[in-house]
């Protein structure tokens, strides 16, 4: 057999680009197409990488709330994105860096550093081409450094919007210089008004035409609604939209997201991207789009239901998105929960209730499990200590992610070492007893506002205490995991909790920062925290080892 040529910087394979935009309204599932497209094309033999590009002038999502805009996603390289980032990562199985994500704000910089730099040679800088030259540059630095021969971009927001113009406008230039290359897949909606019962097309209709306005034809529509798509509708669209009929796809409401691979592939997606982009692609089903088969399959198979709360303070806010906020969480949460053939069923659970009745804390014995995830400020603190200590007392499996775990010293020095004031230099930086403290090279940046990109940020390794919940969870004796925080465990109360019976199984390599907190299991069947967040590195066809832990231990608690 012919040996496979090592790919280097010098022999890049030919490359495809799909953009992917979003027509009509946003909302409807762009990066889950984006993803999906990947993950078919990757089953089929290619090399895929995919980037996002967010219209707003924020360098990254680090600084954005993430109850308004989802998830801060973090790469190991610590850059701080859109919550998409994670969706291509888990249905690629593969890890970006910060080449692969970009805003308005990253794209004027770089422009505009050049300028200060003389780097233009003399000449007016422009809007176009400058602008969108540049974000063309990005795109070709992310497929040299990932060497992939498919590039996946999806453009955020609604075509249609001031916002994105000058992104769609780097596509076109693109595609004009290589049009066998270039291709468009708009993702689209159609309503179903509930006067008229009848799928609406027009919506499309005018979201392809404005497309078109910006010089671009889209290659394929993936036609999301919530029913599956007639004949008559994607005759219409065809019609409409300039478009080939078969290249119309149904992309109805689904159950499971991961299900939408496999869904696509019915439609002949698959076949019918090999087809426009001219590639020839290796035929499914085969070894790679197997596994993923039985993977979605996973998500519908389990009887059993885990009940698992979620206590934190962000969700009061009554809008629909608080749950994106910690959208790796419930991910990494269902890939362990499949694989122990149990559905999750999360309830979030606000602590500001806790606060307000202090006897509700007690609710918390109807679930299997509770989780604390990532937080920052005061706000609901109080709360949250209690289900922590709830959670202790009561020997029901714990799992703190970040400021979880740090609410979890925080109570064992409370109410085990008896320090009443103990806290975290966050909520109160007069208490006494600063269990957990800013880290040293934070302060300063704290001090002088600097705020953005500057937290503990991205993959740091820890080592394993041997024998240890972790250590078992995991079976080695380092980890890599990624953070963001800017507070750590103080050392100098890190002997006390030690003797009283805490346990820092996981430590950076010096030794100086406490990455994994938890209690032996004779203690309690399930209590641990991290420092860094696990949930990042679930990945559906390799589940996150604590997660799992976790999993498996409320599913002994349930049985008892
Ligand atoms: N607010 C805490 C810190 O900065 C925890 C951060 C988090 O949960 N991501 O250290």
């Amino acid at each position: 057999m012919a040996k496979k040529k090592k790919i280097t910087e010098k022999n890049l394979p030919d490359c495809k680009y799909i953009f992917v935009v979003g027509g009509v309204i946003s909302g409807v599932g762009k990066g889950v197409t984006a993803s999906s497209i990947g993950r078919i094309l990757s089953d089929r033999g290619q090399r895929v990488t995919a980037i996002k590009i967010d219209p707003y002038i924020n360098i990254d999502a680090g600084t954005m709330n993430p109850v308004e805009h989802g998830e801060v996603f973090v790469l190991d390289d610590g850059d701080e994105c859109d919550q998409d980032m994670g969706n291509y990562e888990r249905f690629l199985g593969i890890d970006l860096s910060r080449t692969n994500y970009m805003t308005t704000g990253r794209v004027y910089q770089s422009v505009i550093e050049r300028e200060r730099n003389l780097q233009y040679g003399g000449s007016c800088v422009q809007v176009v081409p400058h602008i969108p030259l540049e974000v063309i540059r990005r795109i070709e630095e992310a497929r040299i450094k990932t060497k992939a021969n498919v590039v996946i971009i999806e453009i955020g927001g609604t075509i249609g919007e001031y916002e994105n113009i000058l992104f769609l406008e780097a596509a076109r230039m693109m595609k004009l210089k290589n049009p066998s290359s270039v291709f468009f897949v708009m993702v689209s909606y159609l309503p179903i008004p509930s006067n008229v019962g009848e799928m609406k097309t027009k919506p499309t209709q005018h979201a392809a035409r404005t497309l078109n306005s910006s010089g671009i034809q889209p290659d394929i529509i993936v036609a999301r609604s919530k029913m599956p798509l007639d004949e008559k509708r994607k005759e219409k669209i065809s019609m409409f939209c300039n478009i080939a009929q078969d290249r119309v796809i149904s992309a109805p409401d689904v159950e499971s997201i991961y299900d939408i691979p496999i869904n696509f592939e019915k439609e002949g997606l698959g076949d019918i991207i090999c087809e426009v982009m001219g590639m020839t692609c290796s035929i499914v089903p085969n070894e790679n789009s197997k596994k993923w088969a039985k993977f979605a399959k996973s998500a519908h198979t389990p009887k059993k239901e885990l009940k698992i709360a979620v206590v934190g303070k962000y969700f009061n806010n009554g809008d629909f998105t608080f749950s994106d906020s910690y959208l790796s969480v419930i991910e990494a949460i269902k890939y362990s929960a499949y694989t122990c053939h149990v559905k999750p069923s999360l309830t979030w659970i606000s602590s500001l209730d806790f606060e307000k009745d202090p006897k509700s804390v007690k609710k918390l014995s109807q679930f299997d499990g509770i989780i604390v995830p990532g937080g920052f400020g005061s706000r609901g603190i109080e709360g949250i200590l209690m289900a922590v200590e709830y959670a202790r007392i009561n020997k029901i499996p714990y799992f703190g992610l970040c400021y979880g775990m740090q609410m979890m010293v925080i109570e064992y020095a409370r109410n085990v070492l008896k320090l009443k004031d103990a806290n975290t230099r966050e909520v109160n930086p007069d208490s006494k007893n600063l269990v957990i403290d800013v880290m040293e090279d934070q302060k300063e940046k704290i001090e002088k506002k600097k705020m953005g990109g500057t937290m503990r940020l991205g993959a740091y390794p820890a080592k394993l205490k041997k024998g240890s919940v972790a250590g078992d969870a995991y079976g080695l004796d380092t980890i890599s995991e990624r953070h963001r925080h800017r507070y750590e465990v103080n050392n100098s109360y890190k002997d006390a909790l030690e003797k009283a019976g805490l346990v820092f199984s996981g430590m950076s390599p010096d030794g100086m920062l406490c990455e994994i907190a938890e209690l032996p299991t004779n203690v309690h069947p399930f209590y641990l925290g991290t420092q860094f967040h696990p949930e990042f590195s679930g990945r559906p066809l390799s589940p996150q080892p604590l997660f799992t832990a976790f999993i498996k231990a409320c599913i002994k608690n349930k049985k008892k």
